[in-house]
């Protein structure tokens, strides 16, 4: 079970795509999460923790993402307006 990931990483799913891919990246996240095959390109919505059971690892987490090692404090200000996306 995946439980840490960010929009855009890259994931590997526990079973295969039906074009034969095993790589996904994460385009949406909230409630439902959505990824998009980086073989066929095609998107899939999964309920969050449908999502976080099929997936297997994160492949190569997003540079943007936040990691939180510490002067995390000026970020904060900036992230203040995206917690309705959260809901
Ligand atoms: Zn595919």
């Amino acid at each position: 079970m995946l439980t840490q990931f960010e929009l855009g990483d890259r994931v590997q799913m526990r079973k295969k795509h039906a074009c034969g891919g095993n790589e996904w990246v994460i385009t949406r996240t909230g409630a439902d999460i959505r990824i998009k095959c980086v073989v066929c390109g095609r998107s899939v919505m999964l309920d969050r923790l449908v999502f976080m059971r099929a997936a297997k690892k994160r492949i190569h987490v997003a540079a943007s993402s936040p990691e939180p090692e510490g002067g995390k404090a000026e970020a904060d200000e900036t992230n203040a307006g995206n917690s309705a996306e959260d809901a």
